[in-house]
């Protein structure tokens, strides 16, 4: 009888695996896909398959494959980056004003969009990753007395956008900043504990 002594190596056991995980079937599905930086995220519901999950982990390091549970990821729509929303620090995306997600990159690329999107509202603001210079070159600048404010759960964090708006508003004998400026919260820093901020401003012409 002819006897069989042969040792899978660690790549055909990786390719195997990955063709396992690739294969349609009905009872799951996992979505395998090569993100930035030629890793191979494989996404899906691991809390049924935490056994899987586990044998998949010993590949991270020698095969750059990385496991996410199906509701952690989101993909740009420029450049169809995956971008994990729910770690924090979270990967780096915002919404565009057709309610696409673009990443930091992409978003980087043309702030255009950004700032309009986020400009004369008191509930969004110009993300941290973002280059303020965009803002000085869109003709906005940063207001006196109305910088490094914060909001937080600390004693005195106690600033809003609101009153923010009213203190420049007042400062500047306006009724209403919409009256004279286009305006923009940037966040300058944050941690689950707290958001600083300050506002920018541009006059109408
Ligand atoms: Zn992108």
């Amino acid at each position: 009888m002819k006897k069989y002594n042969k040792t899978i190596t660690d790549d055909q056991q990786f390719k195997r695996l990955i063709a396992y995980l690739s294969a349609d079937r009905d009872e799951h599905r996992f979505d395998v896909v090569v993100n930035i930086d030629d890793q191979i995220l494989v996404i899906g519901d691991w809390n049924e398959y935490s056994d899987l999950g586990s044998f998949i982990n010993q590949f991270e390091n020698s095969h750059n494959i990385v496991i996410g549970f199906d509701d952690e990821f989101i993909m740009c729509d420029e450049c169809y980056k995956y971008l994990n929303h729910v770690s924090y620090p979270s990967d780096d995306f915002v919404w565009s004003s057709d309610c696409t997600i673009i990443c930091g990159e992409c978003a980087k690329k043309d702030s255009s969009d950004v700032i309009e999107n986020l400009m004369n509202q008191n509930d969004k603001a110009f993300p941290e990753f973002m280059d303020t210079t965009d803002l000085i070159n869109a003709g906005f600048k940063c207001c006196e007395h109305c910088e490094g404010k914060m909001a937080g759960m600390h004693t005195g964090m106690n600033d809003t956008p609101q009153n923010t708006i009213d203190s420049f508003c007042e400062n500047n004998d306006l009724d209403h900043i919409e009256n004279e400026y286009d305006y923009i919260f940037v966040i300058e820093g944050s941690n689950p504990f707290m958001v600083q901020y300050s506002l920018y401003v541009r006059k109408y012409e």
